[in-house]
């Protein structure tokens, strides 16, 4: 089975949203398999994106995904990538489809960056690189 590596960002975290992102993961049927409440650092953000370096909003990103803790977790389960990049909805919240994460509980809060409460792995390999990074005793 495939793993996928989630996180509720800063603005989930801050708002209550960790147990409601957990509560949809779950009853989706994924399984957890590892679950961490912290803080990151510049060096693992600079490693975790490292495909978005150099675009515009990568600064002001890695500043959001600074400003307080993350909820980082690896789920389990049959094509569980694809499956909470379904639960996450798009990337942008004000478009995002209602019944998923980021079309139920996001908005646009006029900032630089997008606010979208969740990250998830988009592909196998990158799944494997951002579980070796958050979860070193995992890889
Ligand atoms: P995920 O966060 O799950 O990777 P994604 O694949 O929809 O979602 P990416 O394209 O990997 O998003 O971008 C990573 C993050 O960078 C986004 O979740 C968002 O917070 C921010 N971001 C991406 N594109 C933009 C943009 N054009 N303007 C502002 N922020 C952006």
């Amino acid at each position: 089975t495939e793993r996928s590596l989630v996180l509720v960002k800063p603005d989930g975290v801050r708002r209550g949203l960790t147990g409601e992102v957990i509560r949809r993961v779950e009853a989706k049927g994924y399984r957890l398999v590892a679950l961490e409440l912290r803080t990151a650092t510049r060096e693992l953000l600079a490693e975790h994106y490292a495909e978005h370096e150099g675009k515009p909003f990568y600064e002001p990103l890695v500043e959001f995904m600074l400003s307080g803790p993350v909820a980082a977790m690896v789920l389990e389960g049959e094509r569980c990538i694809e499956g909470f990049r379904s639960l996450a909805g798009a990337t942008d919240p004000t478009v995002a489809a209602p019944g998923t994460i980021r079309g139920d509980l996001g908005r646009d809060w006029g900032e630089k960056v997008q606010q979208n409460i969740v990250h998830g792995s988009d592909a196998p390999e990158s799944a494997e690189r951002e579980i070796a990074i958050w979860f070193t005793d995992l890889a």
